[in-house]
């Protein structure tokens, strides 16, 4: 008993040690806690709770303090969007921000850096697309291209005329609608043929037969060599003065132009041509191959000269050595038909005089058998 008296009267001596523990132990917790707590913060700022209206969609979002309206937008799934500009027919965007989405908060136009407080309320209102407006154009239908070599007159084919509705941007076709379809060139059906001189000009022969023609009132077309035209112009000159028409017959009467290098044709050909218009003459409305000599390379030149290559129907044989008045009357009467292109010369050779001889013979037979004379090309064709 005595020793138990001692140790219950040293009790309240231990009481401050526990107390001591005790507010080490909270304090240690408290510290952690603290700095557990700082911490935190430092990695997640507080946020703020911001409303976000779009279309379809109302709901409110949480975003760090500090982050600005477009991050609200992001964290709704809700960026809104541009109206746009679209094409007519296809919808290609023209113009990707023809009316911009519209931004507020509040109701008050922001900026998306600018940065919401709580409660705010973020509205986006999308921009609205609009399709381009479209406009009527009137297009020419151009007609199918004539026959590469003619060996007969033709009539001109004619455009047809198309209605487009396009894009007043784009110039996209939305629409069309034929009003007139084009029409063809084609072999005339009209009682007619076309007389060709080759191998002018000549002082001494075309002279003659512009005289006939003239006195026929009859028009023909002259296949000239270029290298004649540009030593005689004032022959061509008077050609073209009759009301005749004037048609390349190459630089040089050139007959070995098949299979020959591009050069050469460019030479021959746009040479053959180049004579006239250096000359202050047209520009020659047809080819006419000399000695008929013709391949696509020949044919795709002319084509890009702008000519017609002619061929013939009736060849008159005028240019033989044995050609007489009657020779010549009955190669065209035993050839001639409708719309006949009719070959014979004015030059090549000393001997055309029987050419001056059945050429008025030749055009009083065939008009009385009811033929008119023309150019190789007429028209335009009336309307269908
Ligand atoms: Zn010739």
């Amino acid at each position: 008993m005595a020793r138990r008296s001692p140790r219950r009267a040293r009790r309240p001596k231990r009481h401050p040690y526990r107390v001591v523990a005790f507010l080490v132990v909270t304090a240690l917790l408290a510290g952690a806690t603290a700095v557990a707590t700082y911490r935190y913060q430092d990695r997640r700022p507080a946020q703020v709770a911001v409303r976000v209206q779009a279309t379809g969609l109302d709901r409110w979002v949480h975003i760090d303090q500090g982050e600005p309206v477009a991050a609200a937008l992001l964290a709704a799934g809700a960026l809104g969007h541009d109206g746009r500009l679209l094409s007519a027919k296809d919808h290609k965007v023209l113009d990707p921000r023809l009316d911009p989405a519209v931004l507020t908060v509040d109701g008050k136009r922001v900026d998306p850096a600018s940065v919401p407080v709580a409660r705010d309320v973020v509205a986006i209102v999308d921009g609205t697309d609009r399709v381009e407006g479209t406009e009527v154009v009137q297009v020419d239908v151009p007609p199918p291209p004539m026959d590469d070599v003619l060996a007969h007159v033709y009539e001109r084919g004619r455009p047809g005329r198309r209605q487009d509705v396009v894009g007043v941007r784009s110039r996209e076709v939305v629409s069309s609608t034929l009003v007139r379809p084009p029409l063809a060139p084609k072999r005339t059906a009209a009682k007619v043929v076309a007389l060709t001189f080759d191998d002018g000009p000549s002082a001494t022969w075309t002279p003659q037969v512009l005289a006939v023609l003239k006195a026929k009132h009859v028009h023909a077309t002259f296949c000239e060599i270029g290298q004649q035209v540009a030593a005689s112009p004032e022959l061509t000159k008077a050609v073209v003065a009759g009301g005749h028409q004037l048609c390349n017959h190459t630089l040089g009467h050139d007959e070995g132009l098949k299979g020959a290098p591009q050069a050469t044709l460019d030479e021959q050909i746009g040479g053959g041509a180049a004579a006239f218009t250096d000359h202050g003459l047209p520009a020659p409305a047809y080819y006419r191959p000399p000695g008929g000599f013709l391949d696509d390379a020949i044919k795709a030149t002319v084509k890009a000269n702008k000519e017609q290559t002619l061929y013939w129907k009736v060849d008159t044989e005028d240019w033989r050595a044995g050609a007489n008045t009657l020779s010549i009357l009955r190669h065209i009467l035993d050839q001639v038909d409708d719309g006949a292109i009719i070959l014979m010369h004015d030059g090549g050779g000393s001997k055309r005089q029987a050419t001056i001889d059945a050429l008025g013979i030749a055009i009083d037979h065939l008009r009385a058998d009811g033929y008119r004379f023309t150019f190789p090309i007429i028209g335009p064709q009336p309307p269908a």
